[in-house]
């Protein structure tokens, strides 16, 4: 029989082949044409058989199929280990304002160059990525020649790269016309989260990805507060919300999934979605343990990703894939959930199906694309072997071996680490332009640290315009509490609606010797239909001149609505000290000798004020500049005397 020509056989090594039939071959060889695996089998066999172009000796090494990585946002290496050990909706509103003011193009790219090189050199060749400026991310990718699930992303407010959600479908189809059919690349589109995108938006998507019949991969109930709110908000658990949305009709990628029920299961496996599992992650922002071991005894397809190197801090599918057999063993308590064999294939085949790449990559058959790596077994750590289990192997991979023992990375046929010298991305120079990165974020962090301001400006997106306050306070007696209603109506002022108020002020010392204060208001008005309406309201306060005893010249730096709980502020601006107030407000607006005036009584319950209610007088005129506010100074002064006789 004559011998056929091929490129490239791999021999000598144990091959793993994560194939239907769980191959495992001693003295196995892989036999690669161009970009596909054109025969697996015994070296001898394939030595009969083939005239090799090059010879690759991988004895005393494992052959795999590459690692599929299969939810990141590789960008955010250039942001690993800026914000650590915060809960999620805290650690995102440090990230956010750092990607509003960083994120570009020559950004993206850097981040994935670095992103590529440490995945190759964990032995992983696909992956399934989440972030903005896509386009330039896959043509990075398809440069250094990884193969990927790319998303652009799609949310509700502005991003680096869109304007508004309109702008980012717009994106999503020129990215997706840009690559539909690359041998690399598939392109997909990405809204981030259900609770970042209002319901249309989110229907808008999933229609968009059934019409260009690309993947949809979004962010899954990854926390118990996500999973609460979609409650209060919805009625329904987020698998239902989003069923509700139709991202369940399209080629789903689902990331995390760590607080799903049964029945979300049930339905995510009939979608024949992706479930992206990321331990590391959910660990580190103490989101809790996805329950996997559930999830493929419900017929789920589950892979194993790293999610970004802002909350990981690293692109490792060895320590990724061993942290997912250890945690799913405590989930339940039972040791015998996730055995080494089936987190092997999570990181493998069964990631490659749930990034909707299976039909490619994911496992050594003949036909696929040659996307493999060649482990090193005889590092101490791993040693010594014993064979009286074949399926040892599976162990010494997933609770041995590290991605430190990958020799060897091959994408698409093609060489991207030989003997860990990475070929197709050139690391120092990528290090060089990260250090300058850092330096400018650094500077960025310094700023928005330096003040309560800039903080709280950094996590809205905006500067936002000072207004200043004159004020008097003063205690009252129940007597004179009880008079200055009708006193006050004498100066046609107009009474308001009756108003609870729980108030929170958070003490930030932080700014030198000026001590700001956050105010977080849960103020309840009863209207006229004797309905009431509760709204949250956040104010950042400094008191910049104490002009007499209980006159003070106030500055507002933010008034606004609060959209986030009072738990995210205190770990947000973590106060040196808080002190909780609630009163009953009676409150007047009136024109007094030609100053607008707001004037509140305040009525402090017993129970806040010590043995009795207690009762306060304020009197404010709001200005534009502090000097305007000291002008109106005589006439607060003037109407107090008026009130108390
Ligand atoms: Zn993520």
């Amino acid at each position: 029989m004559e011998k056929k020509a091929i490129d490239t056989l791999l021999f000598g090594g144990m091959v793993v082949a994560m194939n239907p039939t769980f191959d495992v071959i001693s003295d196995g060889a892989v036999a690669i044409t161009g970009s596909d695996i054109v025969d697996i089998g015994r070296t001898a066999d394939l030595q009969a058989r083939y005239t090799p172009s090059e010879t690759v000796d991988c004895t005393d090494q494992v052959i795999l199929p590459g690692l599929v990585n299969a939810h990141t946002h590789i960008p955010m290496t250039l942001l690993r280990g800026l914000n650590d050990d915060l809960r999620l909706d805290v650690w995102l509103g440090y990230l956010m304002a750092v990607e509003r003011q960083f994120v570009t193009a020559d950004f993206v790219r850097l981040g994935a160059k670095l992103a590529c090189a440490e995945m190759i050199q964990s032995g992983i060749t696909s992956f399934a990525d989440m972030y903005y400026f896509e386009d330039e991310i896959a043509q990075e990718t398809a440069a250094i020649g990884m193969r990927a699930l790319l998303g652009q992303t799609a949310i509700g407010f502005p991003t680096p790269d869109a304007a508004n959600h309109e702008e980012a479908l717009q994106l999503i189809r020129k990215f997706v016309a840009n690559w539909q059919g690359h041998e690399l690349i598939q392109p997909g589109l990405c809204p981030h989260a259900w609770y970042t995108s209002s319901p249309e938006q989110l229907a808008e998507c999933a229609a968009l990805a059934k019409e260009l019949d690309v993947p949809l991969h979004t962010h899954v109930a990854e926390t118990q507060f996500e999973v609460d709110n979609c409650h209060a908000q919805h009625g329904t658990t987020v698998t239902e919300w989003i069923d509700k949305q139709g991202l369940l009709e399209t080629k789903l990628l689902a990331a995390h999934c760590v607080h799903i029920n049964r029945h979300e299961m049930d339905m995510l496996a009939a979608a024949k979605a992706g479930i992206a599992h990321n331990p590391s992650s959910n660990l580190k922002l103490s989101s809790g343990i996805a329950p996997v071991a559930e999830m493929l005894e419900a017929g789920c397809q589950v892979g194993i990703g790293t999610d970004g190197t802002a909350s990981n801090n690293d692109l490792d599918m060895f320590e990724e894939m061993r942290l997912a057999a250890l945690v799913a063993k405590v989930k339940r308590n039972d040791p015998v959930d996730l055995p080494a064999k089936e987190a092997l294939t999570l990181a493998t085949i069964g990631g490659a199906k749930a990034i909707h790449l299976g039909h490619l990559t994911g496992s050594l058959e003949i036909g696929k694309r040659a996307d493999l790596l060649v482990l090193n077994m005889d590092g101490v750590h791993n040693w010594p072997h014993f064979h009286s289990n074949p399926e040892a192997i599976y162990s010494r991979i997933v609770y041995a071996a590290k991605s430190t023992d990958v020799a060897h990375t091959m994408c698409h046929g093609r060489w991207l680490m030989r003997d860990r010298q990475l070929l197709t991305v050139d690391l120092p120079q990528a290090q060089t332009d990260a250090v300058d990165v850092a330096r400018q974020i650094d500077q960025f962090v310094q700023w928005r640290e330096s003040s309560p301001e800039n903080k709280l400006a950094a996590l809205i997106g905006r500067e936002t315009p000072d207004t200043f306050e004159a004020q008097i306070r003063a205690k009252l007696t129940a007597g004179q509490a009880s008079t200055i209603p009708t006193t006050i109506s004498s100066l046609a002022a107009v009474p308001q609606p009756n108003i609870e108020h729980t108030d929170t002020y958070l003490i930030l010392e932080s700014d030198g010797d000026t001590a700001h204060q956050l105010r977080f208001r849960t103020e309840t008005r009863s209207n006229d239909t004797g309905t009431a309406e509760t709204q949250h309201i956040l104010t950042l306060l400094n008191q910049l001149d104490q002009i007499a005893a209980g006159l003070t010249l106030g500055q507002a730096h933010y008034h606004g609505t609060a959209d986030r709980p009072l738990r995210f502020y205190r770990e947000y601006f973590t106060p040196d000290r808080e002190i909780s107030r609630t009163k009953s407000r009676q409150q007047w607006h009136l024109s007094y000798n030609d100053v607008d005036l707001v004037v509140n009584v305040d009525t402090v319950p017993a129970a806040e004020s010590g043995e009795s209610a207690s009762y306060i007088l304020e009197i404010k005129a709001r200005a534009l500049s502090a000097a305007e506010a000291k002008a109106t100074v005589a006439v607060l002064q003037d109407l107090q005397q008026h009130l108390l006789g």
